[in-house]
């Protein structure tokens, strides 16, 4: 293999594949580094999948991409220890506001590299790398790997996920704090197909979605979710890190709260668990993003820290993230720029433009205390379960009533009514 390319990517999450179909589509040379050693082997887990985000990437992604079922049907709801409130949305094929799928990642990100290759990428699975190589002025020139190869690039894209442990150990960001990460605990759940349509009353291809907020436990607060596939169930509960902490449940434990919860028990009759993992997921909201390009390198995905707990968005925001990182690649190397820090600011403008990041923005200024007080729930779940079906109703598409809605919430969102109708 060459070692030297027009642009390295690290990460063969969404992110990663976004930026790196959009540079080969665009006819640069491209390598991929993934430390996994295929595609989708850390990731056995269920995902909902916003469609205008890959539709963005693959036109015809419904008749290419596996994909589970789509979403008709939404329940919100908020939980105290025993009970349960909340509302169902229902949606038709034909809604343009609510185009989702459930996706199973391992098969989905396969075939999303096989559409990699196909485009011209060079992708080296099996391969970690542990830092960026640098000249002496600082600027970026390539990557070293774990097994002592050298890759060099006019730009590097860091698309590595959360632990962001390249760019930590480059010295490109300070470390990941607790207060801004959430642990996830996950399930992945067989359940006969036959029973699946029956308790959710779904055929065909049809799907069910419950996003849940409250306290499942003892003085815990968090979110979960039910996502139905075909034959399975994604399952999972969440809280920020240092509350798990403070709580001394182990993970486990708390799913199994929650999985014990009297309204959740009944719709996982019958199921059985195929997969389990514990991951993190970055929840400190706009305010405490990193650095996003410098001399010769980008971030995109979850490694800029997007995260918001009332967006639940991250894989689009990868998608989104990653084609902007690689188009502005694309537009100075077509230009014959430098990719200098000064020529790849243009990629925060095209984020600051992207509605999803402008969304983030909003959650960060609403008050002042969003971020803090959103956190999973954290001061008050139904002010939370408000907000987050809110906001998941029209989170990608930037309309003017997020923020609206975003500053009652900040302010303690009495005016239900006005949530009641963005529902
Ligand atoms: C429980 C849970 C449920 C979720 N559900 C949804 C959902 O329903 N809808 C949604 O939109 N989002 C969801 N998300 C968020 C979504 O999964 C993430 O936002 C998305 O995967 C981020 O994509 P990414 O490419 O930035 O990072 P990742 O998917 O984490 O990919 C990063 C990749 O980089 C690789 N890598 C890391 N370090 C190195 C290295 N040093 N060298 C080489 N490779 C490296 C990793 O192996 C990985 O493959 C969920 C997240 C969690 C935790």
């Amino acid at each position: 293999m060459a070692d030297h390319f027009e642009v390295i990517v690290v990460g063969a999450g969404p992110a990663g594949n976004s930026a790196a179909l959009t540079l080969a589509k665009a006819g640069l040379d491209v390598l991929q580094l993934e430390r996994a050693e295929y595609p989708g082997a850390k990731t056995g887990q269920g995902s909902l999948l916003w469609a205008p985000a890959l539709e963005q990437l693959v036109p015809d992604f419904r008749t290419q991409a596996p994909l589970e079922r789509y979403i008709v049907e939404r329940y919100v709801w908020t939980l105290d220890e025993a009970a349960h409130s909340g509302t169902r949305d229902w949606t038709s094929r034909s809604s343009a506001t609510s185009d989702r799928y459930t996706v199973l990642r391992a098969p989905f990100d396969a075939w999303f590299s096989s559409a990699l290759k196909g485009a011209g990428v060079r992708v080296s699975f099996a391969t970690t790398v542990t830092e960026v190589i640098r000249e002496d002025d600082g600027r970026v020139i390539g990557v070293r790997t774990a097994g002592g190869r050298e890759f060099y690039a006019d730009a590097v894209i860091l698309a590595e996920g959360v632990e962001s442990l390249v760019a930590r150990q480059s010295g490109l960001r300070e470390d990941v704090h607790p207060q801004s990460v959430a642990l996830t605990v996950k399930e992945l759940r067989r359940l006969p197909r036959h029973l699946l349509e029956d308790r959710f009353k779904v055929q065909g291809d049809d799907g069910v979605v419950f996003e849940l907020a409250g306290t499942f436990a003892a003085g815990v607060a968090g979110q979960g979710f039910i996502y139905t596939n075909r034959e399975s169930l994604s399952v999972g509960v969440g809280c920020m890190v240092d509350d798990i902490v403070k709580s001394e449940l182990t993970p486990s434990e708390l799913l199994t709260c929650f999985k014990r919860h009297p309204s959740i028990r009944p719709l996982l009759a019958d199921s059985d668990v195929v997969d389990f993992s514990a991951v993190l997921s970055p929840e400190g909201g706009y305010r405490v993003r990193p650095k996003l390009f410098g001399e010769g390198w980008l971030v995109c995905g979850d490694a800029m820290q997007p995260g918001s707990p009332v967006l639940r968005e991250g894989a689009t925001l990868a998608l989104t993230s990653g084609r902007l990182a690689a188009e502005t690649v694309v537009e100075l190397a077509r230009h014959g720029r430098p990719m200098s820090a000064r020529h790849l600011s243009l990629y925060r403008d095209k984020l600051e433009r992207s509605a999803i990041l402008r969304s983030l923005r909003k959650a960060g200024s609403g008050g002042g205390s969003v971020d803090e007080e959103a956190t999973f729930g954290r001061s008050d779940p139904r002010r939370l379960g408000r907000a987050s079906r809110a906001l998941s109703s029209d989170a990608a598409d930037g309309k003017g009533r997020q923020r609206r809605l975003l500053r009652q919430f900040a302010r303690g969102g009495s005016r239900e009514q006005e949530f009641e109708g963005a529902a």
